[in-house]
């Protein structure tokens, strides 16, 4: 049993009491995108319903109200990962746009050609790809950290590929497509010992675990909203001072700028230096109930209570499945399991539990070259939530095994 009152808490997620094809939705797909508490959804409906204005640009109520409640969640992102300040949290559209930003703008300034930057094989393709286009933009090298046949990261390749060459270090916190956890405080005391700064994917990372952006002297830290029962459209790119001020503005338009002429324009300071246009107001005040609603929960507490949910799965899998590969065995590892049958293609799989009104992932993860390197194209992905229940994890088990006799 969890240390909050699930039946309580599973009554919060107004989705949870619909059917699919007939059945109780069993959602397991949380790793894509998690469900939203009424503490979120009401949030954002009374923005609309009481406050809606532009925000940082009218003096009248509405806009004023509408701008406090916009910093306010941005000063409670600021408590959630313990930052030094509220000025180092950028809002954006998300984990992909936040590393998106940090490779255009910190990467443009500070990258040479044959300068690296180290990823790992298991990143999302949102910490591949940016790193890509620069490459191709300014001559960067792009080295990767393997991994271990369980999934874990190959420390001792860690060690050796980290040389003088190496300018940043880019690394996710959880693998999605895996669950592996990363030795994030090793990496970055490795790093540092040579003035590397590191950059972390924190977005299946933020939901699973307490993250305190200082005490881990992470240089970036970057995570979505939607994945962590906040709304779709707003994430975070949280940035030392020092080096966010240091940083050119990435997009132009308004609310970013300070003194504006045809010959020149200066730019505002932080955070509104990065937050060009007008932003996901709603979204931000949505994701501030979404912080407020963990906190209220326990994110250790949610942490612990999907432990539990991992390791009874995985039994349960193991013991009525057999032939079955899980993909990602790390002694550390988050709510998620991906797993293939050797019988049955993930694609088939996905589609029969659905008909049984069971919600995975299947497909390519976007983590397309990890996959790759274990040998598969696909595997079928189930991830947990602060809301999935034991009888939950019964009812997929049961689908799995009768599916899997369907397709036989
Ligand atoms: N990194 C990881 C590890 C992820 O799991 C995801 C989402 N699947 C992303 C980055 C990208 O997040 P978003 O699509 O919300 O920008």
């Amino acid at each position: 049993q969890p240390a909050y009152d699930l039946s309580a808490l599973r009554a919060e997620f107004p989705i949870l009491k619909r059917e699919v094809n007939g059945r109780p939705l069993v959602y397991l797909d949380n790793a894509a995108t998690c469900q939203k508490p009424l503490a979120v959804i009401e949030a954002m409906d009374d923005y609309y319903r009481q406050t809606n204005a532009n925000i940082h640009r009218g003096l009248h109520t509405l806009s004023q109200e509408a701008t406090d409640a916009h910093e306010l969640a941005r000063t409670k992102v600021q408590q959630l990962i313990h930052a030094a300040s509220s000025k180092e949290v950028i809002f954006t559209r998300g984990a992909t746009e936040s590393i998106n930003l940090v490779a255009q703008s910190w990467g443009r300034a500070n990258l040479r050609a044959g300068d690296q930057v180290l990823i790992s094989m298991m990143e999302h393709h949102a910490n591949i790809v940016p790193w890509q286009q620069l490459r191709d933009q300014i001559g960067i090298e792009l080295l990767v950290i393997p991994i271990l046949p369980d999934g874990q990261l190959d420390r001792a390749a860690f060690a050796r590929l980290l040389t003088p060459r190496v300018k940043l270090v880019a690394i996710t916190q959880v693998s999605n497509a895996l669950g592996s956890i990363t030795p994030l405080a090793e990496i970055i005391s490795a790093a540092h010992a040579q003035q590397t700064p590191v950059l972390v994917d924190g977005a299946q990372g933020i939901p699973h675990q307490p993250v305190d952006v200082q005490a881990l002297d992470v240089d970036f830290y970057v995570f979505s909203g939607h994945k962590m029962y906040g709304p779709t459209g707003i994430g975070v790119l949280y940035g030392k001072a020092e080096l966010l001020e240091a940083m050119p503005p990435w997009q132009g338009g308004g609310d970013m700028i300070d003194i504006v002429t045809f010959e020149k324009t200066t730019y505002a300071g932080l955070p509104h230096k990065f937050e060009a246009g007008t932003p996901a107001i709603a979204e931000a005040i949505g994701l501030g109930a979404a912080v407020d609603w963990m906190q209220r929960v326990g994110v250790q507490a949610i942490a612990d209570w999907e432990h539990q949910l991992l390791t009874y799965a995985t039994q349960q899998m193991q013991a009525a499945l057999p032939g079955l590969r899980l993909l990602g065995t790390a002694p550390d590892k988050a709510a998620v399991i991906s797993f293939v049958l050797e019988d049955a293609h993930a694609q088939d799989l996905g589609l029969l539990l659905d008909q049984l009104g069971i919600a995975i992932r299947t497909g390519h993860h976007c983590a397309m070259p990890v996959l790759h390197h274990l040998g598969v194209n696909a595997t079928a992905r189930a991830s947990f939530a602060a809301y999935n229940t034991f009888a939950e994890v019964d009812a997929f088990v049961t689908g799995l095994v009768r599916v899997r006799e369907m397709l036989q």
